[in-house]
């Protein structure tokens, strides 16, 4: 039986690697919906090659834009202000994959989860902002959500089948990125340009600069800790510049079991999708032979402050996550636009969340107010530094 599968953040780095996956499987999968923010003229080819799907463009302007490109398609375009929840319900997947980048892909966690639908989260930012919600949402409605961060599948792909006990220790490896190596003086002087710029993966924008500042893997370790329901403790970082191992599992016996393959995100995704069965690759593979070293080291709190930081804050909890994912979010975005010198892009969370009080409340609204709260703050210490 053919498998629907809607793929939200199609036009993004793991949307298009998505659909590279499906494509080669047509006999296994077909796209039921697409939906992306404003890259509408992307998405428009992808609906001409997936005449089943649903549309959706959350900016209004860009979806007009496709309705002029598609005008045959119209009656696919999902609107309005119910348009979420009606686009999963109306296109009936079988699975969500949910690669949409930051805070906006945590309405799309909610509807896929209220909906009933297994969930392929690679958006890691609902998490981090709505753990509490986001999980008792999977529980109460018994739905799974399956890992879609490569370090995370990698461990979800190993984890022991029987006895959670059996495991000590998980660790997240992180390439550490374009600046492993540079001095705290020559970070003054990173550009945009530079941190867009990864060794080993092609990723969007804001996970690229995450990624430079080493806060994506302190993201990544929140976000292991609901996914894995493991404290902190038991959840170590470790730098590894090659990015072919991507997780490993240490045993209470002091065995250990690591999960290798290409820096490549269709080999996660494709688990995502067929596990327990496995796909063929359609993807480079790795010759050991070829491979050469191995090298796994500590990572530099020193030089990059933002790993603790969010370490701080996932084990403060409440509404401490949010608050640090938000003013991320705008100091990445005053980076980007050359409005903020790469090194402050720490210093303004740290700003943020010295000066925002920690709330309890895990419901939605409380959660969006926060988030607006720590945005608007951002914004002024941003302002205050021009
Ligand atoms: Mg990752």
């Amino acid at each position: 039986m053919i498998r629907r599968v809607a793929v939200l953040g199609s036009t993004g780095s793991i949307g298009l690697n998505a659909l590279k996956v499906i494509e080669a499987n047509p006999e296994r999968y077909a796209v039921c919906a697409l939906a992306a923010a404003t890259s509408c003229h992307v998405l428009a080819e992808q609906a001409l090659r997936h005449r089943q799907a649903l549309l959706y463009l959350s900016d209004p302007k860009a979806e007009n834009t496709l309705v002029q490109l598609l005008p045959a398609a119209g009656g696919r375009i999902i609107k309005g202000k119910k348009a979420l929840p009606l686009l999963i319900k109306d296109s009936a997947p079988d699975v969500v994959i949910n690669a949409v980048s930051g805070s906006d892909g945590l309405e799309f966690t909610l509807a896929s989860l209220e909906a009933g639908i297994p969930l392929a989260l690679a958006n890691k930012e609902s998490l981090v902002m709505a753990g509490d919600l986001v999980m008792n949402l999977a529980k109460n409605k018994n739905v799974e959500i399956i890992p879609l961060d490569s370090e995370h599948s990698a461990l979800a792909q190993i984890w022991p089948d029987h006895d959670n006990g059996q495991v000590r220790n998980i660790w997240l490896t992180g390439s550490g990125g374009p600046f492993l190596n540079f001095s705290k003086q020559q970070m003054d002087s990173i550009t945009p340009a530079m941190a867009l710029k990864h060794p080993v993966w092609r990723m969007g924008p804001k996970i690229s600069v995450d990624s430079a500042t080493m806060m994506n893997k302190g993201l990544e370790v929140i976000e292991a800790a609901l996914l894995f329901s493991l404290d902190y403790e038991r959840i170590r970082v470790v730098i590894h510049p090659q990015s072919l191992v991507h997780g490993l599992i240490e045993m209470h016996d002091g065995s250990w079991t690591a999960q290798m393959g290409p820096a490549d995100m269709r080999q996660p995704i494709a688990w995502a999708l067929s596990r327990p069965e496995r796909l063929p690759a359609t993807w480079p593979v790795l010759n050991l032979w070829d491979m050469g070293n191995l090298s796994f080291s500590q990572p530099d709190y020193e030089r990059f402050p933002a790993l603790p930081l969010a370490l701080q804050a996932g084990k403060a909890g409440g509404s401490t996550p949010c608050l640090l994912n938000a003013a991320n979010e705008v100091a990445v975005d005053a980076f980007l636009a050359g409005r903020l010198p790469f090194t402050a892009i720490t210093a303004c969370v740290e700003a943020v969340l010295n000066e925002l009080p920690a709330e309890a409340g895990s419901c939605l609204e409380s959660i969006m107010a926060a988030h607006h709260k720590a945005r608007h703050a951002a914004r002024r210490w941003i302002a205050e530094m021009e």
